[in-house]
């Protein structure tokens, strides 16, 4: 029996374009926006970035040491954030859960600046029951270690989780510990899934 939800956030609650970022950093650098977005997306300090290996203080420095932006780090800070969009039937789809009584957690790869970003902004960020993100716990998706985390932080473990999220090798991350897991591609996909489960009646 499913005793509680797991929800990834990029590309299921949120969706995110990163070149938005890179087109608004490049007008305070010398580089060109593809060039800014291409450094952005493969620099290893990303990564490093959300496993909490490093700051936001040092991300900001080695970014701007990379690619020249002249701005101060709040700013790089609004710019890096800015490139985020709710998406409406699923942010709707996750109270609508939550408010039939089954605790929901965030469970996402992301960073401190981005986490900032949609705190003050989406409303639905601060209903959830929990949310372990990536940074804070020093692993990321599909690392067993974070799986660990909301196993420990939710009190369920097996089939009594249902997990959402956009991508396999994460999903199977899920399923290899014996979760529910859904494979989020559309909204209509995972409500019929949801539906199917028994946990929606309309
Ligand atoms: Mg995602």
């Amino acid at each position: 029996m499913i005793k509680t939800l797991v929800f990834d956030l990029g590309k299921v609650l949120v969706d995110f374009d990163y070149s938005i970022a890179g087109r608004r950093l490049a007008e305070s650098s010398d580089m060109k926006p593809d060039d800014l977005l291409r450094f952005l997306i493969k620099t290893p300090l990303f990564v490093e970035y959300e496993t909490g290996l490093i700051t936001s203080e040092q991300f900001f420095e080695g970014v701007r040491s990379g690619t020249g932006f002249r701005g101060s780090m709040a700013e790089f800070a609004g710019m890096f954030g800015d490139i985020f969009t709710e998406i409406p039937e699923m942010v709707r789809l996750q109270a609508t859960l939550r408010k039939r009584g089954l605790p929901v957690y965030a469970f996402s790869n992301t960073n401190e600046m981005s986490i900032e970003y949609i705190r003050q902004h989406f409303p639905f960020y601060t209903n959830f029951d929990g949310h372990i993100l990536s940074y804070e716990h020093k692993a990321m998706k599909p690392n067993a270690k974070l799986y660990e985390v909301v196993e420990r932080i939710s009190g369920c473990k097996g089939a009594e989780i249902l997990y959402l999220d956009d991508r396999p090798e994460n999903v199977d991350g899920g399923v290899a510990r014996g979760w529910q897991a859904i494979l989020h591609e559309t909204t209509e996909k995972t409500l019929a899934q949801i539906k199917s489960l028994g946990l929606l009646n309309e």
